[in-house]
Formats: C-alpha cells, structure tokens, sequence
C-alpha cells in the first residue's frame, strides 16, 4: 500500500494532504477516491485510510483503521558525524533512516571541508520522510542543522558516547565489556580525522574509542556499518 507522510493531528478521522504529499498522490501515482493508502505523521503514528474527496491541490482521507506501534530493535542512536562531500551526505541521511537512527547531527569540526546550510538541511530532511515513505518507518528521526563538535559534545545527557576511531578498540570487545544502555551517541570525524585536541575534548566528554578495523572507511561507510553493527548485531550484548 503506497504510504504518505501528514504531520498534522488527525482530528476526527479525517487527513488532508496537501503541497508534495497531494501531489504525489494524484499527479505521480493517480490514485482516486475509494482507494486505500497508509499515512504515517512522522511521530510514530500511522494508520490505513480512504481517499475520500480529491481537489486540485488536495485530497482528503478517512482513516479507517489506526495501526500498531512497530517497535524498533536495539538502542536509540544519535549519530554525530561530519558531513562528507556531494550526494553522500543524502545517501547517509537516506540510510541513517533506514536503519532507524533517532537523530542525526552534522558537526563542523577542525578539518571539515563540508558545512551545509539550512537550505541543504532542509533537502536531507526531505530525503529522510522519502526514506521513511519507503521503507515503512513510522517516526522521522531529527535531522539537526549543522553544529560544532564540542558543542554537541557539552549537551548534557546521559547516553553512552562512542568515538569511531581506527585505532580504537575493537567494537565486539566494548559491548561485550559493557553492554549498552538505551541511548546511544556515535561520533564520525571527518575525511581528515579528528584532531589531537578534539580526541583530547571527547575523552573529556567520557567518549570511548571503538574500531571497525584498520582500513580507513569512508564517513558514511564508518557510520552505516557502526549504526548497523550496534542496533542489529550481538543483540543479546545490547
Ligand atoms: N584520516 C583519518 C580517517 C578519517 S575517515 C585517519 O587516518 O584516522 C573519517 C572518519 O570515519 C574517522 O574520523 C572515523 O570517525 C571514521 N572511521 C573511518 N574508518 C574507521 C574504522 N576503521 N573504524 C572506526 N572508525 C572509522
């Protein structure tokens, strides 16, 4: 069933879509009334509903039945990565989501070369409810502008902060040592690493080191494999 994404509260049963989500609906894929789709409003929520009334610009939908919470496996991950160059960045927001990242930070750091504003902000958040339509994720994860790196790191929280680092510990051997609480922070650094006093800074922070080896990965190879290392693999250490 073809899902679209409606923000908005669902008073009475009824959904309008409207702008892109409209569009979609009655330009790309001419759909009518009568048929059944699934909206979703990005904050867990998502039901079946029929097309009950079409504008030009607009459709209106009655929900007809409201479905199930999907539980998500593993712990909530707040990735906090650098920003790698043209259309990987998209690629990882568009992944990220897939994997059921919570919430993603871009971070300007000492060797950045890539800093998005928002209007590049705004794209990844587009890419990231393109993601959830496909692939039938229910919450959109945040998708946070750009900020720098020791900022983020001074938030106060409690979840666990884990440095992705080459040189770092083997990644097995930190969650068997210590398995992992609900939240989760994961830092990526960009193509030029971090620097001494940026490394110096998130051990600070109370950050571990954990590798993936020592082949240097890319930005968005470093963060998929460890998003998808920690939510899925060993989920009994987790
Ligand atoms: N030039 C840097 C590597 C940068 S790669 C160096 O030689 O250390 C970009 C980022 O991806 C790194 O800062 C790190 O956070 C992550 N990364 C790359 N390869 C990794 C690996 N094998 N294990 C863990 N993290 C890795």
């Amino acid at each position: 069933m073809h899902r679209f994404y409606e923000p908005g509260s669902w008073n009475a049963d009824v959904v309008d879509l409207t702008d892109d989500e409209a569009a979609h609906m009655l330009r790309v894929l001419r759909l009518g009334i009568g048929e059944r789709v699934t909206v979703f409003d990005g904050r867990g929520e998502s039901a079946v509903a029929e097309i009950e009334d079409v504008r030009k610009r607009s459709a209106r939908l009655r929900i007809v039945e409201r479905l199930p919470p999907s539980d998500a496996p593993g712990p909530e991950i707040t990735l906090i990565t650098a920003v790698p160059k043209s259309d990987r960045f998209r690629w990882l927001v568009e992944k990220a989501t897939e994997l059921g990242v919570r919430r993603l930070i871009p971070i300007r750091t000492e060797r950045s070369v890539v800093h998005p504003g928002d209007g590049k902000i705004q794209k990844m958040q587009a890419a990231s409810i393109a993601a959830c339509k496909q692939c039938g994720r229910n919450d959109l994860p945040a998708i946070e502008p750009l900020q720098e790196f020791t900022e983020v790191l001074s938030r106060p929280t409690s979840d666990r902060l884990l440095i992705a680092d080459p040189q770092g510990a083997p990644l097995c051997d930190v969650r068997l040592r210590s398995p992992l609480q609900s939240g989760l922070r994961l830092a990526i650094g960009p193509e030029g690493g971090f620097t001494a006093a940026e490394i110096g800074f998130a051990k600070d922070a109370g950050g571990e080191f954990v590798s993936l080896g020592q082949s240097i990965l890319r930005i968005e190879t470093a963060a998929l494999a460890m998003v998808a290392a920690l939510r899925f693999g060993r989920a009994e250490a987790l």
